[in-house]
């Protein structure tokens, strides 16, 4: 009977691979950074045989370091970086340009100009995105256009495109698979959430064949075999998620209402709605969960540009740090800010404000201000622009967001854990496991090979001890969050 499960994440930095046993355990992990390629300010490329490449060779790492046979694995799942977009040629399984990241702004001006107000109406209800830069319909429309006879190549049948996700499997496979999961295929903006088809009329609009594109699938189901010239025996590949959506699983959000967030660079917030498709009025994305066991769920999605890259920011270009972990101990020292509030805007606002030309503002400096104020506010801000996507998410849903799971570097930081629970009036509970991400991704392979035979069956974890509880007056609450809208405000020009 085979012991562990192989959970590859592939991320925006480096591919990753875990393995995972019946408790849920890392018994094994192995990564590798990849290039980031700037061709021109804005824009962002990740070489797609890289890609495969560190995924493969971090794979085969995590499996001899275990000491492991591959025939001990019963099933491989994958958690990637979403909506970042590969075309390649089916008959010779090359990519036909580099890969198009997600963070990629070559395609603003034509998502600015060229949608008409109906289009937008249209996509949003449809697809539960706004339209975007970030999302992989324009970036495909751009590779077809710039690339050498791109577009006749995929009239004539000879290209595919897929998410990382796709791109992975087709590798695994041999070429054999060319699929895609509801959760990756609704970060297209081509892919109608309601209906759960690819969407003709965006694809019209944009004049992207439909034979490019990959057959959409559950989340959890077994799909195909790996090649055995890559392991040395077939495996089953079993789970795909987008990275979120494979966290947001990871954390067992099973029910409606329960919300996790992640801390990274920025930060994501999802909420489960079960098979609610909530249409949001304060601008978060709709989004799907996954697929499983012939359902699907849905989910709400904000995001926060600069989380815990303002901590970065302030170690890396004032210098006021060495290393991330002394945040915490300088925001500690201090009883408060001092009325220092800090609006990390560098890139403009994400949810609910969707303002790309708002800019960065310290306000409430005085004389008395010193570093240990101006830390303390940039932690604070974090837990500010992450309460600002809980409250509309429950203002969208009527759901009360009683606790918080939450996993990412930042997470290790007790005092924005603790702030995030005072402002956010609500439990955080970090995440048990490091790796929540793969985790998740493993959960949906393991429960469609049948290593886990439900979702009862999964692993549990204690969260109790580490739990943060709200230890704020509501009064302090709403005084902080009047002067925290109140320095937005300021940032918004
Ligand atoms: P990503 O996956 O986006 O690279 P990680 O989950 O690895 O992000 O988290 C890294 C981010 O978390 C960095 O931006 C860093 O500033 C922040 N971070 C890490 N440790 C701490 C800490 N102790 N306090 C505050 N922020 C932190």
């Amino acid at each position: 009977m085979a012991k562990y499960i192989l959970a590859l994440d592939q991320g925006t930095t480096s591919s990753r691979a875990l393995l995972f046993d019946r408790q849920g355990q890392p018994i094994a992990k192995a990564h590798q950074e990849i290039t980031q390629i700037y061709p021109h300010p804005g824009w962002v490329e990740h070489n797609p045989i890289e890609i495969w490449e560190t995924q493969l060779y971090t794979a085969r790492q995590a499996i001899e370091s275990a000491g492991i046979k591959p025939e001990e694995i019963m099933a491989i799942g994958i958690a990637n970086q979403r909506e970042t977009t590969v075309i390649w040629n089916r008959f010779t399984g090359k990519p036909i340009y580099n890969a198009i990241v997600w963070q990629c702004r070559r395609t603003s001006e034509l998502c600015e100009n060229n949608f008409t107000e109906n289009m937008r109406t249209y996509i949003s209800e449809n697809t539960g995105l706004l339209v975007d830069a970030y999302f992989s319909a324009t970036k495909i429309r751009w590779l077809l256009d710039k690339i050498n006879n791109g577009r006749l190549l995929a009239q004539r049948g000879d290209l595919l495109f897929g998410t990382i996700d796709s791109w992975l499997v087709w590798n695994l496979t041999g070429g054999k698979l060319h699929i895609t999961d509801y959760s990756n295929a609704s970060r297209t903006m081509l892919y109608n959430i309601s209906n759960l088809q690819w969407d003709d009329k965006i694809l019209s609009f944009l004049d992207i064949p439909s034979h490019i594109l990959p057959t959409v699938k559950q989340s959890s189901e077994i799909y195909g075999m790996t090649d055995p010239a890559l392991f040395g025996t077939e495996i089953p590949v079993a789970g795909l998620a987008g990275d979120q959506q494979a966290s947001l699983f990871g954390h067992t959000c099973f029910e409606e209402g329960m919300v996790k967030n992640t801390y990274g660079t920025g930060c994501f917030a999802l909420m489960q709605t079960g098979n609610k498709f909530v249409r949001s009025s304060h601008k978060l994305l709709t989004t799907i969960a996954w697929g499983l066991e012939d359902k699907i769920s849905y989910a709400l999605e904000g995001s926060v540009f600069i989380g815990g890259a303002v901590i970065q920011w302030l170690r890396d270009e004032l210098g006021l740090l060495h290393s991330f972990e002394e945040s915490e101990e300088y925001a500690s020292q201090v009883p408060d800010t001092n009325g220092v509030y800090f609006v990390p805007a560098f890139v403009g606002l994400g949810a609910p404000y969707w303002n790309m030309n708002a800019k960065g503002i310290i306000t409430g400096l005085t004389r008395g201000t010193n570093r240990k104020h101006i830390i303390r506010a940039a932690l604070e801000s974090i837990a500010f622009q992450t309460n600002d996507v809980l409250s509309v998410m429950q203002k969208d849903t009527n759901i009360p967001v009683k606790t918080l799971r939450v996993d990412g570097g930042a997470t290790s930081n007790k005092f924005l854990m603790q702030f995030q629970a005072d402002i956010s009036s609500t439990s955080v509970q970090p995440a048990p496991v490091a790796e929540v991400t793969a985790l998740g991704a493993a959960y949906l392979a393991g429960l469609a090979s049948g290593f886990w035979k439900n979702k009862n069956e999964l692993p549990s974890f204690s969260r109790a001890s580490h739990t943060y509880h709200p230890a704020i007056s509501s009064s302090s609450r709403e005084k902080h969050l009047n002067n925290w809208f109140k320095a937005v405000k300021q940032a918004i020009i």
